[in-house]
């Protein structure tokens, strides 16, 4: 049997569904191409143990040690977003959110929905709940 052209094969394994889609990150299983995103914002909120901080350069920046996200975000940015009416907003997850943190999906053309709506509900399916522990941290100077 003549093997699958690399084009109809690159179309087979994009049609696959995951074994467990809610721990993905993207889905392009139809043309909608959806991606899980979180707020670091709700991260210093939500008093999170994995929010790492340091100083450079005069400014603060901050983290996730789990790399939910790997951007790492100057401070003062992030305060001063915050304080405007849309916010600091969203940024794409890199590995599944953990139940701390704000997360969501975000759809990138929403227009392109079939008929038949999502075939992959569960890749939807963002962590519940909130951790049993809470940590504070004390910034030095502060
Ligand atoms: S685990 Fe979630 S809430 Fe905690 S720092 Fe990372 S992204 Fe933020
Ligand atoms: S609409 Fe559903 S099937 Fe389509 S990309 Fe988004 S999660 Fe996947």
């Amino acid at each position: 049997m003549d093997p699958m052209p690399e084009s109809e094969q690159v179309r087979a394994d994009s049609l696959t569904l995951p074994l467990r889609p809610q721990d993905e990150v993207e889905c392009r299983l139809c043309e909608v191409h959806c991606d899980k995103v979180v707020y670091p914002s709700a991260c210093l909120e939500r008093s999170c143990p994995f929010v790492y901080a340091y100083e450079e350069h005069g400014h603060t920046y901050m983290g996730c040690m789990q790399k939910v996200f790997s951007a790492e975000i100057d401070l003062d940015m992030l305060t001063a977003a915050e304080r405007r009416r849309e916010g600091f907003g969203a940024v794409r997850a890199l590995r599944a959110p953990l139940p701390m943190c704000r997360s969501d999906v975000e759809t990138c053309f929403s227009h392109r929905l079939s008929e038949l709506g999502c075939t992959n509900p569960e890749f939807n399916e963002l962590p519940a709940g909130s951790p049993t522990f809470r940590v504070f941290a004390r910034i030095s100077g502060s």
